[in-house]
């Protein structure tokens, strides 16, 4: 049976980061993940990632910047951390061979982002992501004496020892269907996002909430579920995105009378103010029939006001985006889009080591809430997010295995229970509904009910139907029999992840009664901090959902009002 010091589920930015950080301080590290590395969901990210490398930044207007993107959720003491350490890691990425984009003098260069008071995002293009990882995944080889790669293995639970401790996990190769026991003395969770709760989304299909639902079953909270990013341009239909980047550069949006209307909310930073302020003043738009295209559920981003030579070498992925995926060449004409589920700032509770509240279990980048993204993530800060709490993660986990010995747990329980579990999945008759059928609904109903505005009436309609999926699940039928690259059947199980997920998110968001961040509640217009300067956590008590709120950090800037 294989053991570990630090086993990392999930190889996207945050589990590689992770790893290099835990085997740079001498553990026995072992990666896993359901695809290949460099298939991993970070590998999207095109506009950037900020720090305050520019001489006349100061790493404070950044974390001020976030707080206040964070509509002061946030919580203040990891965004110190995440803003102060954020320099030295951009360098270090350079250091490793990042080819960051270099302006005419020679320095690295910055482009603006949405909510930030001044160029600092970083980038490459707009293809940052891909270049991170594979910059990363290089770095994870020259390590292959002392990190174990478990690539296209899918984990089905956390082990939990007789202490309450997370002692490995249970998972399953996806290319033989063998299931096996891993024992760690500390696991990582850095298993992404949920956005697959909703369609459409940015997100891939393999983004489904695994990590999530897998700590919460294990009894640790998730916290700022409610919050769920809006992205104010993803393509109408599809739901693509169109990166922030574009703005950044100078693109404008444009309602059915030319107009650019974000005058109305954010007179200062106009296009870019920060996401959600943006997506709310476009779904305005559309509400009040100033939509563009035919059905008028769509906005125009002009992107021909930027220098076409600039778009072509700066955005040259989103000119091949809109030309394949609208039949648009955007340097000449503008691209129809619209707000679209893209990020969530929720995930699993935990400080600013990475540490859940369960002995040995950690988490880090998007499937975690350290809560540096509060009630709204500025763009470009997810990717830092990653890197700064995946590296810590992976730093305080191999000083703890240092401190210990191997768990001593029985891992023949957990074993045949996941394997009875699939067994049962392969062979249930075809009285129910598709696997498929039943993620459609959670995904258009998630983004009925649960999206840029909200009432209790929707949510309390989204729960109803929710619970009816969930039960639905359990009786669902797959087509694949078999045991090699069985997606059937991983498809069941992550249904019953996003499921946990969209539930969790629906709960928290009947629960938090004011408007704040992406949580805007038409039937409770206006910020409340007397009542709601506080987290909304979400733990699993027998079969649902129980709330509980723990207060937000704040360390120097104090709550006030939030304008661009
Ligand atoms: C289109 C797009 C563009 C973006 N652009 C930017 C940007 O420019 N700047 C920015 O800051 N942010 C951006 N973001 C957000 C950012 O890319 C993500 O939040 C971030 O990359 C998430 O990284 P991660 O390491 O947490 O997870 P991921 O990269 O999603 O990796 C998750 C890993 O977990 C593994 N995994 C999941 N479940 C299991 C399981 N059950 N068993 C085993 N393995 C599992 C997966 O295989 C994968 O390796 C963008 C997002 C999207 C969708």
């Amino acid at each position: 049976m294989p053991e570990h010091d630090v086993l990392i589920i999930g190889a996207g930015l945050a589990g590689q980061r992770a790893a290099l950080a835990a085997a740079e301080a001498g553990a026995n590290v072992a990666i896993m993940s359901k695809v290949h590395p460099v298939r991993s969901h970070s590998v999207a990210a095109a506009g950037g990632i900020n720090a305050a490398i520019s001489l006349d930044d100061d790493w404070h207007s950044h974390a001020y910047d976030t707080v206040k993107g964070s509509d002061f959720l946030g919580d203040q003491d990891a965004i110190e951390i995440m803003c102060s350490e954020a320099p030295a890691e951009v360098m270090h990425l350079e250091h490793i061979g990042v080819p960051f984009h270099r302006n005419d003098r020679g320095e690295m260069d910055l482009r603006a982002f949405g909510g930030a008071s001044m160029k600092r995002t970083a980038y490459v293009a707009d293809i940052t992501g891909q270049a991170l990882l594979h910059v990363l995944y290089e770095q994870l080889l020259k390590h292959h004496e002392t990190v174990a790669r478990y690539e296209e293995w899918f984990t089905t639970s956390l082990l939990i020892g007789a202490e309450g401790e997370c002692a490995g996990v249970i998972a399953r190769d996806v290319r033989s269907g063998r299931m096996e026991a891993f024992v760690a003395k500390n696991v990582i969770l850095a298993c992404g996002g949920a956005g697959q709760c909703y369609k459409p989304t940015t997100n891939g299909l393999i983004v489904t909430g695994d990590g999530i639902a897998l700590a919460y079953r294990a009894g640790a909270p998730l916290m700022d579920m409610e919050m769920v990013q809006y992205h104010p341009t993803t393509l109408v239909g599809s739901g693509i995105l169109i990166t922030e980047g574009a703005r950044g550069e100078g693109a404008h949006l444009l309602n059915s009378e030319g107009e650019r209307f974000m005058s109305k909310s954010a007179p200062n930073k106009m296009e870019l103010a920060s996401r959600d302020v943006v997506s709310r003043a476009e779904q305005i738009e559309i509400d009040e029939g100033r939509g563009v295209g035919p059905d008028k559920q769509g906005i125009y981003l002009d992107v021909t006001v930027v220098p076409r030579k600039r778009t072509l070498e700066a955005l040259r992925e989103i000119v091949s985006l809109g030309r394949d995926f609208a039949g648009v060449d955007i340097t000449r004409e503008p691209i129809m889009i619209r707000p679209g589920q893209h990020y969530i700032m929720g995930g699993v509770k935990t400080d600013i080591w990475g540490r859940t509240p369960i002995a040995g279990l950690y988490a880090a980048g998007e499937v975690a809430c350290v809560s540096v993204h509060g009630g709204n993530r500025l763009g470009a800060n997810s990717l830092l997010d990653t890197l700064i709490f995946g590296r810590r993660s992976g730093e305080n986990a191999a000083a703890r295995a240092a401190s210990m010995g191997m768990p001593d747990v029985d891992t023949s329980a957990a074993l045949k229970r996941d394997i009875a579990e699939i067994d049962a999945i392969i062979s249930r008759d075809h009285g129910g509904r598709r696997i498929s059928e039943i993620k459609d609904e959670l995904g258009v109903t998630m983004n009925k009910y649960a999206a840029v505005f909200r009432d209790a009436e929707g949510l309390d309609a989204a729960l109803g139907i929710i619970q009816r999926l969930k039960e639905e699940a359990t009786k669902a039928w797959i087509d694949d029999r078999g045991t090699v690259f069985n997606q059937d059947v991983l498809g069941a199980l992550e249904l019953g992840y996003m499921i946990d997920c969209a539930e969790a998110t629906v709960v928290a968001a009947i629960e938090r009664k004011e408007s704040r961040g992406a949580q805007f509640r038409t039937d409770f217009p206006e910020r409340n901090d007397d009542d709601w300067l506080k987290h909304i956590d979400i733990s699993l008590n027998g079969a649902g959902p129980e709330v509980s709120y723990s207060p937000v950090t704040i360390t120097q800037w104090q709550p006030e009002e939030r304008k661009y």
